[in-house]
């Protein structure tokens, strides 16, 4: 099988570069987005869980390990070809919910509370990771079934960035930050939190429910500021 090509770089850097070019060439002042270090992605996430390898064992078979579909924007991460049937309260399913890779040390379903209400979920606000106290539910996939007793979460919208972001925008982990969305439909988002991690490239995460109240398009105007 061939191996996942490398991805090309994110339009969103490239115009960021032609843009300093071009602000430098033509020796004007820059604005303060293009002398931001990194340029602002925005991308939403689908639905989707992330696993333990001994969850991925238990639906999949024994040893098997996850395979790239789609590599994300952060480094290293993926979107899995594998997929799992999710079984909610009063047996209402969704089939085919994407698993995010690499394997993590916790089992957690993302959904948007569009998702949640078709499937009779009643779920919480949370950052990733924190799941104590949530809803659980049941994963069918092609080996087995996987009972969660807990994890089944919306995720709270999230900026991922590293230290020279937050040194530009003036914020720390765990900050929030608002983003404004330009365009006909657009919002600002409040309570954007703020992770910092030096292996993170700065990158707003916001679930499907919000890319669509704002119709987000690789062309919307966005702007990150506190
Ligand atoms: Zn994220």
């Amino acid at each position: 099988m061939a191996a996942p090509s490398t991805p090309l770089p994110h339009r969103a850097i490239i115009e960021h570069q032609v843009r300093q070019t071009v602000y430098r060439q033509l020796g004007k002042a820059m604005p303060r987005s293009a002398s931001a270090p990194n340029p602002l992605v925005v991308n939403v996430s689908a639905r989707h869980c992330h696993l333990t390898q001994e969850a991925v064992e238990i639906l999949f078979g024994k040893g098997h390990q996850l395979q790239v579909f789609k590599w994300l924007y952060q480094e290293g991460q993926f979107a899995a070809k594998e997929t799992v049937t999710l079984i909610g309260p009063r047996s209402r399913v969704i089939s085919n919910l994407r698993i995010l890779g690499p394997c993590r040390n916790i089992n957690q379903v993302e959904l948007a509370y569009t998702d949640a209400i078709a499937l009779g979920f009643d779920i919480p606000l949370r950052s990733s990771g924190d799941i104590e106290n949530t809803p659980g539910c049941m994963l069918m996939g092609p080996a087995g079934f996987l009972e969660m007793d807990n994890g089944v979460i919306r995720a709270l919208r999230h900026v991922h960035m590293a230290p020279e972001d937050a040194d530009f925008y003036g914020v720390k982990n765990k900050d929030f930050m608002k983003m404004t969305v330009g365009g006909p439909c657009g919002v600002s988002f409040n309570d954007m939190l703020v992770r910092v991690d030096p292996s993170f490239k700065l990158e707003v995460h916001i679930d499907t429910d919000e890319g669509n109240a704002v119709n987000l398009q690789p062309t919307t105007p966005v702007s990150l500021h506190k």
